[in-house]
């Protein structure tokens, strides 16, 4: 087996509208259960990162879980599934809509407006040993922003997890995975594990630019076997170039 890649999957909401951002808690579930059979587990990318950084390689047989947004259903949903299997995950948060909701643009249709994580549920979820990471504080598309307001949504969204925990934030993820260069040197000097949505494993990138799976693709569990093994690689690769097309195509028009 392969240490070379790893994948990194991201999840946003555990529900059943079906929206672009949903994944249903049941085919959650599922897959979770089928890495715990094949004797694989879900970890953070922190600890991801650091054993990179440590060992020159990925860790064997493991799957970094990372959810955006921070919606109340990842501690609804998402860790009555997590726990009896002993697995950890890395939750991005949204800072100023802790306790909120997810009105920062309209959501994607048929989600509607959810309920976010709530501070309480965070302290349970760092307690039980998941990361917790800044998604910046508004989640701004950060190609519209001054370098001074993309700045401040760095460092004010990592101020404020570092208040909570008494520790520094070392994972990030972008809002819409929008950056350009400008971005990425200012996101590298604050966090040294930063997720992009470029979809693939995690081979050989720097660490400040980590490919994820968008598991909205992966419907069936024959095909999250295959993302799992490595041979889904083509797949997404194909998937990687229509979607690259597809968003060339309308910033031409
Ligand atoms: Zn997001």
């Amino acid at each position: 087996m392969s240490t070379l890649a790893i994948p990194i999957l991201m999840y946003h909401s555990l529900d059943d509208s079906g929206s672009v951002v949903s994944v249903t808690p049941d085919v959650f579930a599922g897959q979770m259960q089928r890495l715990a059979e094949r004797g694989w587990r879900g970890i953070t990318l922190k600890e991801a990162g650091e054993f990179h950084e440590a060992q020159g390689q990925w860790p064997k047989k493991s799957v970094v879980i990372t959810f955006d947004d921070g919606f109340a259903n990842v501690y609804s949903q998402g860790l009555p599934v997590l726990k009896p299997l002993g697995f950890s995950a890395t939750v991005f948060l949204v800072t100023d809509h802790i306790d909120g909701c997810n009105d920062w643009a309209p959501p994607p249709p048929p989600l509607g407006h959810l309920p976010m994580l709530s501070w309480s549920q965070i302290d349970q979820l760092h307690e039980m040993g998941h990361e917790l990471a800044p998604h910046t504080v508004t989640h701004p598309n950060l190609l519209t922003l001054s370098i001074d307001e993309v700045s401040r949504e760095l460092q004010m969204s990592s101020d404020a997890l570092t208040q909570r925990f008494g520790r520094t934030p070392k994972s990030f993820a972008y809002p819409f995975g929008h950056y350009d260069q400008v971005i990425e040197q200012a996101t590298k000097k604050l966090f040294p594990y930063v997720c992009t949505t470029i979809l693939r494993r995690a081979q050989h990138e720097a660490l400040y630019a980590l490919p994820r799976v968008d598991m909205f693709y992966i419907r069936t569990l024959r095909m999250f076997d295959k993302l799992i093994d490595g041979s889904l690689d083509r797949y997404l690769s194909m998937r990687r170039w229509a979607r690259g097309l597809r968003s060339s195509l309308t910033s031409s028009c």
